[in-house]
């Protein structure tokens, strides 16, 4: 069947819920089933939030996914066993990393972890700092300063003062874009001031995940007017387990990068090896300290992970 059949529509999936995949085509939402197909095909689902999918329309009612288009990137982490891979979103362009200047305080472990998920995916990634108005640019610009030296750009926001929303929502169009931040920082805020009238409560994320240890909140894909999705995922609020090759981590870190080479033993892990540059680096100050501590527990965890 063609996109050009009568009966089939070509459309995004936004979400999940309870076993329906709606898919957004043209200006509708469709609620479809799955194929019998597709679901056989792959334990985890074939079918993932993200993904551009052929919809059949069914004569007297309802619609199924009949064929998945191929998928340009999968963005997975591990499952909390460590054991299996779950993707997060399928053809994610980009990740913007939300904090705020205070309340709460950045946590800049947890930044440095979601951009390693960026990293580790070869995924553009860049930094949004919200809630300017409790601070200046010039403070804000010392406490971010780190990740502005090691390449990544940052957009300055204040979702309740209207300031730098116009230009992050350029960023945003025609792209599909993952949004993680831990919970108070704006993120709902800033993506109704993005898109109004896209209703997302404020706050309402947070206590819904409160509700139950085990709620696992599912990505979905927030269509933009000016092209595009914002992918939210609630249930991205901690990371710990990685699906990253111990020996790749120094490259996720994008100002290690200049250093790898230079290190007296080829497979380096940067710990405590003799004649390693990246510590030679952390020393003279040109790779920061919090950097080179994230990079540490992360290598810590991914090496008790192995060892399961
Ligand atoms: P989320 O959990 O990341 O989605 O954050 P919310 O959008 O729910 O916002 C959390 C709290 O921060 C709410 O009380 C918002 O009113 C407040 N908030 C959001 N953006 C700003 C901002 O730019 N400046 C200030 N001062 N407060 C903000
Ligand atoms: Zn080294």
């Amino acid at each position: 069947m063609t996109a050009g059949d009568a009966d089939t529509v070509r459309g995004r999936v936004l979400r999940t819920v309870g076993g329906v995949y709606h898919v957004h085509a043209g200006h509708e939402t469709l609620e479809c089933s799955l194929r019998g197909r597709l679901k056989r095909e792959g334990e985890h689902g074939k079918v993932a939030v993200g993904d551009e999918v052929e919809v059949e329309l069914i004569q007297g009612g309802g619609c199924a996914i009949n064929a998945v288009l191929p998928r340009g990137n999968k963005l997975s982490r591990r499952s909390a066993d460590g054991r299996r891979e779950q993707i997060i979103a399928a053809n994610v362009d980009q990740l913007a990393a939300v904090f705020s200047v205070a309340r709460p305080e950045p946590d800049y472990e947890l930044l440095d972890r979601f951009l390693l998920l960026a990293e580790s995916n070869e995924l553009p990634a860049f930094l949004v700092v919200n809630k300017l108005d409790l601070s200046s640019l010039e403070s804000a610009g010392e406490q971010f300063g780190v990740y502005e030296a090691a390449g990544y750009e940052i957009a300055y926001t204040s979702a309740i003062e209207g300031m730098g929303v116009d230009s992050l929502r350029e960023r945003l169009a025609d792209h599909i874009t993952l949004f993680v931040g831990p919970s108070g920082v704006g993120k709902s805020s800033l993506l109704n001031a993005i898109q109004p009238g896209l209703g997302l409560r404020v706050g309402e994320v947070s206590r819904a995940l409160q509700a139950g240890r085990h709620t696992t909140v599912a990505a979905s894909l927030h269509p933009l007017d000016v092209g595009g999705y914002v992918v939210d995922t609630p249930g991205l609020r901690q990371l710990r387990f990685w699906e990253v090759e111990h020996r790749d981590l120094g490259w996720c870190f994008p100002e290690f990068r200049a250093h790898l080479g230079a290190c007296r033993f080829s497979d380096c892990a940067h710990v405590k090896e003799p004649g390693c540059a990246v510590r030679r680096a952390v020393d003279a100050e040109s790779i920061a300290l919090s950097r080179y501590k994230s990079y540490l527990a992360i290598c810590q965890e991914s090496e008790a992970q192995r060892s399961y």
